[in-house]
């Protein structure tokens, strides 16, 4: 009886080639990520209608606030605002503060964590059991946003194109950038039209 052979992926074919070395930076080493728990992210996944309900509200919140922000100075509030996103998008999503967020248009699953860092869809290298090709122990972000993304009422906001991520904002606010965009459209419609036609 034949014994079945793991599949060679092109991950695999680039690691065989890869120069031998002892440095290993801690941070990408094949063992911690493997020790990861996707837990949290899955949980978010599953619940992205709820999630989709609630980020509604809160942007509305965060918006209605626009006068306090802008009082007190967007640049002035960054820091705090911040430190909060970061722990609580990093705990729920495993946000990598890209600060152009599009987890409502991915089923709550966040691309920056494709390997590949994709952010309009999978990669040709997703394994036959959902996972991914780099890392074997995750499931793919993509196949997971879709999932998530069906359970939302804007189901369809995942076949929007994405735009390349812009790495100069990366470790910024998506949250400020967001209110202070939506507040600045706001004042654009409410302000009088010049040059109308009499
Ligand atoms: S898309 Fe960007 S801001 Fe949103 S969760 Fe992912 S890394 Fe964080």
């Amino acid at each position: 009886m034949s014994e079945q052979q793991p599949a060679v992926t092109q991950a695999t074919l680039v690691k065989k080639a890869a120069p031998k070395s002892d440095y290993k930076p801690a941070d990408v080493s094949p063992q911690r990520r493997v020790q990861r728990s996707f837990a949290v992210r899955l949980w978010s996944i599953r619940h992205s209608r709820l999630l989709e309900w609630f980020y509604s509200r809160f942007a509305d919140a965060f918006l209605l606030l626009h006068p306090l922000w802008k009082g007190l100075g967007y640049g002035r509030v960054e820091a705090p605002i911040k430190f909060v996103e970061k722990r609580v998008k990093g705990f729920m999503f495993d946000c990598r503060m890209c600060g152009q967020c599009i987890l409502s248009s991915t089923g709550m699953s966040c691309p920056m964590n494709c390997p590949k860092q994709l952010r309009n869809g999978p990669c040709g290298g997703v394994r036959a059991n959902g996972n991914c090709e780099v890392e074997p122990n995750m499931p793919c972000v993509w196949v997971k946003a879709w999932e998530g993304s069906q359970n939302m009422v804007n189901s369809d906001k995942i076949l929007t194109v994405q735009k390349p991520v812009d790495q100069s904002l990366r470790e910024t606010s998506a949250w400020l950038r967001v209110t202070a965009q939506a507040a600045a459209a706001r004042e654009a419609a409410a302000a009088p039209k010049t040059g109308a036609a009499a």
